[in-house]
């Protein structure tokens, strides 16, 4: 039968996660795939059954950040993709499985399907039922927040933003639209918040400070903490090896397990 106009459309049935958290920000840059990958790692260190989506079709990153080069593979006899495991987590990407540049040109419904596929079609549960499934947001709101909204049985949203205004106005914006959409916030994580000079041990607001907690608490939403600007963050992350999987010991880390223990 057609769907009754002005009815929702179904969610789709996600096999083998328990919980669906997504990871958003409202504008390209501000350190989103970065905190993703390393609250997944840190959902996974507290002891969790943690798969990451790269949701960001049009520049996805978490190959890179992972470090995987191989491609997935379906299981045998089915359409259904093995997600590749990385650090210890199930990973899935648009770019491991299409040439790095072609989604930039799809239309809006094949960015949709290509999520969607990614969702359904991929065996999140290669290795037992996963507690959280972090999906990687593209920046801003597009068709795949619209999709995800609408259609994935999401627990909720971690923003992530800059203390730059301009961060925070279009995290307002973004905000409302979870807010029209009904999806839980779970709060705002302030990046490259202060940074910490080696050298001198001061600690310096290059961006500015306390913008994402303010507007957290205007809004009333939870604000889930501050991460410094670091190098070793970036650096860690831009070549593969995230710092929660290989300094877990560093108080950066501790900064991404609290999160994920504030989150989970
Ligand atoms: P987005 O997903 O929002 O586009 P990325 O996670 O790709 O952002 O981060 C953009 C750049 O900033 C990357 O080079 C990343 O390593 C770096 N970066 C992110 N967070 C931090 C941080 N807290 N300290 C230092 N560099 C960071």
């Amino acid at each position: 039968a057609p769907a009754q106009r002005g009815a929702p459309p179904a969610k789709l049935d996600v096999k083998g996660v328990k919980h669906i958290v997504a990871v958003s920000s409202a504008k390209g840059g501000v350190g989103k795939s970065t905190t993703a990958v390393n609250l997944a790692l840190a959902l996974k260190a507290n002891g969790l059954k943690v798969g990451i989506l790269d949701a960001d079709i049009y520049g996805p990153s978490i190959p890179r950040l992972l470090n995987i080069k191989e491609k997935p593979t379906t299981v045998e006899g089915t359409r259904i993709l093995q997600p590749i495991m990385a650090y210890g987590i199930a990973a899935m990407s648009i770019g491991l499985l299409v040439e790095e540049d072609a989604p930039m040109i799809w239309r809006g419904p094949m960015v949709v399907s290509a999520l969607t596929q990614m969702l359904r079609d991929v065996a999140w549960n290669m290795e037992g039922d996963l507690d959280v499934l972090v999906v990687d947001m593209p920046p801003g709101t597009g068709d795949i927040q619209l999709t995800m909204a609408q259609q994935v049985p999401l627990s909720g949203s971690v923003i992530v933003s800059t203390p730059q205004d301009l961060a925070l106005l279009d995290a307002r914006k973004g905000i409302a639209m979870f807010k029209k959409v009904s999806i839980p916030i779970l709060g705002i994580v302030e990046n490259m918040s202060y940074f910490l000079c080696p050298s001198c041990g001061e600690k310096h607001d290059i961006f500015g400070h306390g913008g994402a907690r303010e507007t957290a608490e205007k809004i009333g939403i939870p604000f889930l903490g501050e991460i410094p600007l670091y190098m070793d963050i970036r650096e860690r992350s831009d070549s593969g090896c995230p710092i929660v999987a290989t300094e877990p010991d560093d108080p950066h880390s501790a900064i991404y397990l609290q999160l994920a223990k504030d989150v989970a």
